[in-house]
């Protein structure tokens, strides 16, 4: 066992470090105020990431990877959450659509669909949350018809994250026709061929990050664009994995705030004294480092484990659940050590902490991940 960084992983932590100082941290704080990023803003910001590997993540170097592997990528995801957390889920997302149809998709939607999202050419997003159905996505409403001519899409989806600035989107729907059989299956849909609604919606943190809710209507879909053998369980396969993602970046925010947290209190004064020489102060800030690194160890073994393949399903759930909610513990103290001025935008803690506990819901609550991890150990679903 060995937990030190490799020498290439601490230069692609430097490198990761020094792009996001000069390139990104700056641009955070303002977008973050004045809300959801344009199409054009989000390309801008995400282009810049992709020389790094930011989007292509561990993907192989057939379908456009760069050699990463799981791990390192958690290492730029860290990085990524601690300067801007909001484009960090940016990045997952195109990576997720990237790896899921290098994975499912034909030969000929590989060669339409990875390199455009990879290069950030396109900008995608993933529908499958409806309004009565989030966690439990077998409750699916969406509907996909086959007629001879396609498929026609009916349903509502919602907290689409990147959907009001999409080209396309991979949809999740129940399968009426075809055989008769009742199944669900994934779509590509191509906004500009196949045009559906969407409403942006604002939420309490990762506001950079345009989301909203998308509506298809009779929306016609080629039969081409169906990802073959891709349905409920391989869609949940790869949130398994997007949970480790996830978890990256919440313990770059927790490091985030932190390292600020560290900085201020060697400054401030009270008392005539810094408030750093507080027991108290002091307490809580090894709480801080203490909490962030278990997130951390705990996110790297899964990530790890991806690497040599281990199934993660139980790891992914646990390091998603601890490493959200150290997220919300942590900036929550950073929140309270920076007093008044932590509530404050021109400081970036409150940022953190409204960042934090937005990370604790998608791809699935902190409840569902202790059901998900608890059925693997005890050998007992509670969903059933
Ligand atoms: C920032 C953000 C980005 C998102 N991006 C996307 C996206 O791009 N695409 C997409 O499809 N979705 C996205 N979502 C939606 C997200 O995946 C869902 O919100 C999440 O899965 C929870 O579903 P829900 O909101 O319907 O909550 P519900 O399923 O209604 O759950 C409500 C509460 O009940 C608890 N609960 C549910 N079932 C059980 C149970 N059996 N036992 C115990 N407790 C239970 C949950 O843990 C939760 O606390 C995003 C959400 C957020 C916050």
């Amino acid at each position: 066992m060995d937990f030190s960084m490799t020498q290439e992983q601490q230069m692609l932590k430097r490198a990761a470090r020094e792009l996001m100082e000069k390139e990104i941290i700056p641009a955070a704080a303002e977008q973050e105020r004045r809300g959801p990023a344009s199409k054009e803003e989000v390309r801008r910001i995400l282009k810049k990431l992709v020389p790094l590997g930011f989007l292509c993540g561990p993907l192989a170097e057939e379908h456009g990877g760069q050699g990463l592997n799981w791990l390192n990528w958690g290492i730029l995801l860290e990085e990524l959450g601690r300067g801007w957390a909001a484009m960090a889920n940016t990045a997952i997302i195109q990576f997720n659509f990237a790896h899921q149809i290098a994975h499912l998709g034909t030969a000929e939607q590989k060669k339409k669909y990875l390199q455009p999202s990879l290069q950030a050419d396109a900008i995608v997003s993933h529908s499958y949350s409806e309004p009565s159905s989030g966690s439990n996505l077998a409750r699916l409403g969406t509907t996909a018809t086959h007629t001879k001519d396609g498929w026609i899409l009916n349903g509502d989806k919602v907290f689409i994250s990147l959907s009001p600035v999409a080209d396309w989107t991979l949809a999740l729907a129940g399968i009426k026709g075809g055989d008769g059989k009742d199944s669900r299956g994934v779509f590509i849909v191509d906004r500009a061929q196949s045009p559906f609604t969407v409403a942006q919606s604002t939420r309490l943190g990762l506001r950079g990050m345009p989301s909203g809710e998308v509506s298809f209507v009779d929306c016609k879909v080629p039969l081409e664009n169906q990802l073959p053998s891709a349905g409920y369980k391989e869609t949940l396969i790869m949130l398994t994995a997007s949970r480790l993602e996830i978890a990256a970046i919440a313990v770059g925010i927790a490091q985030a705030a932190t390292d600020m947290s560290i900085r201020y209190a060697k400054q401030r004064e009270a008392f005539g004294r810094p408030i750093g020489s507080f027991q108290l102060i002091q307490g809580q800030i090894a709480d801080m480092v203490a909490e962030t690194q278990a997130a951390r160890l705990l996110t790297y073994e899964g990530l790890d484990q991806l690497d040599k393949g281990i199934h993660v399903g139980a790891q992914a759930s646990i390091a998603k659940f601890y490493a959200t909610e150290t997220a919300a513990r942590v900036t929550t103290l950073a929140v309270t050590i920076h007093g008044g001025y932590g509530l404050q935008d021109e400081y970036p803690v409150e940022r953190y902490a409204r960042d934090a506990i937005t990370e604790l819901i998608p791809d699935g609550p902190p409840q569902l991940q202790r059901l998900i991890a608890g059925r693997q150990i005890l050998g007992m679903s509670a969903f059933t």
